[in-house]
């Protein structure tokens, strides 16, 4: 909080001492429970001494004050291998604090909750479209769900200690949602419409609402579920809309304004079709999901984002060439927007998401084909293009991992939760 950083300008070698000692507890319980969440196997007090440098007697301290705060348990005890009591390995509570990830979309809406270890305990979905409905009848909906979601949390013994929702938009300063042109939204105070609904306990460090692009939330959940250290990747989320989310060395890069990844707008013919930005020949009116469902023939435009990718792929399997050929299309056009972008960031991963993942057998072709022509180094570096590991909706998930990411990277916000002064 702000107010203990101004501590720092002091008056008396007390509080000067109170302080140093407020921060070395603040690191050394960051540390330990940094590590804890990153051990592939659970860890045991004398193993996290001997990894932090840390003596054991303060490694206790700390793991004493994580387990009393419900951020870390101990596990079920090894098997005994030699004399002794066999150490009991520390991992991550399950009962704990828990993100909640909210998403609204065309079709759908989305609550779920994740806890401290990244295990998805509750998903809830409504099917709806989203397009004739007001901005406030929309979040009222996501807010009945987000009560529904938080009621199963606390059934698990869990405390929601912060929320993270995705739009299919630009979001500006404060969760001010600019343009979510699917939705028809514009200017949509969302934390506005959304006050007086509180979901989520107080902790200092996780804000209660983050609003946030889906298809940057959809690349971070990736990045959660992947190996720990820095990866570089693009991760595409195709729907109506397509959006993109760029991680470099192990972060997510939103841009100068926080607006970037915007590939559903990439020309890639110029003169093309015209597009609700504006524009002509965006890639969303060529490999977006009312394109490929126009060119196989579909009437289905009004499917669900993942019922109009699994039919699909259902087709498509099936040998139908229709389907084929649409899909082969939307490819070479994906294709050629994706050259651009690893011509440019140099990037060695990029990752199908959304409604493009179950379709990645039949679009991965046609895009690689594109980057090996396109682009200028893929002969001797090449470029991996793979489905997403997370499924649909994975945007509400990297939402909610987020929240508790904050909290394993500062656990003193949440164990100083409700302490005054
Ligand atoms: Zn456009």
């Amino acid at each position: 909080m702000a107010g203990m950083w101004h501590c720092q300008v002091v008056t008396s070698a007390s509080t000067a001492g109170a302080v140093r000692q407020g921060s070395l507890r603040e690191l050394n319980l960051a540390v330990v429970l940094g590590r804890i969440a990153a051990a592939d196997r659970p860890p045991s007090r004398a193993g996290l001494a001997a990894g932090t440098g840390l003596t054991r007697a303060t490694v206790s301290a700390v793991v004493d004050d994580l387990i009393a705060g419900r951020l870390v348990a101990e596990a079920e005890p090894a098997p005994r291998t030699g004399a002794g009591r066999p150490a009991r390995g520390l991992v991550l509570a399950a009962d704990g604090p828990a993100g909640l990830g909210l998403e609204v979309n065309v079709d759908y809406l989305a609550a779920c909750v994740v806890d401290l270890s990244g295990t998805v305990r509750h998903h809830l979905v409504r099917r709806a479209d989203l397009r004739p409905v007001s901005p406030a009848d929309a979040l009222a909906r996501l807010a009945a769900l987000a009560v529904e979601a938080r009621a199963a949390a606390v059934r698990d013994g869990l405390t929601l200690a912060g929320a993270t929702l995705a739009v299919p938009g630009l979001v500006g300063d404060g969760g001010l949602v600019r343009l979510a042109p699917n939705l028809g939204w514009r200017d949509v105070d969302v934390p506005a419409l959304l006050a007086g609904r509180p979901l989520v306990e107080p902790v200092d460090g996780v804000p209660p609402l983050v609003v946030e692009n889906e298809a940057n939330l959809a690349a971070l959940g990736e990045l959660y579920a992947g190996p720990a250290g820095p990866r570089s990747f693009l991760h595409i989320t195709g729907e109506i809309g397509i959006g993109a989310g760029i991680v470099l060395d192990g972060a997510l890069y939103r841009g100068a304004r926080g607006w970037s990844g915007e590939i559903g707008h990439f020309p890639v013919q110029p003169q093309g079709r015209p597009c609700r930005c504006g524009g002509r020949g965006c890639l969303e009116r060529y490999a977006g999901q009312e394109a490929i469902l126009a060119a196989a023939g579909l009437p289905g435009a009004e499917l669900p984002a993942d019922t109009a990718a699994t039919r699909l792929a259902d087709l498509a399997g099936a040998g139908d060439r229709a389907t084929l050929a649409a899909l082969a299309d939307a490819g070479v056009a994906l294709g050629v927007a994706v050259a651009g972008v690893v011509n440019l960031l140099d990037l060695d991963t990029v990752v199908l998401g959304g409604g493009y993942a179950p379709l990645a057998p039949w679009l991965c072709p046609p895009v690689v084909a594109e980057i090996s022509q396109r682009v200028l180094t893929a002969a001797w570096s090449p470029v991996t293009v793979r489905p997403a590991a997370l499924g649909a909706q994975s945007a509400a998930v990297g939402g909610a991992t987020s929240v508790v990411r904050r909290i394993v990277d500062r656990p003193v916000g949440w164990l100083t939760r409700g302490v005054t002064g």
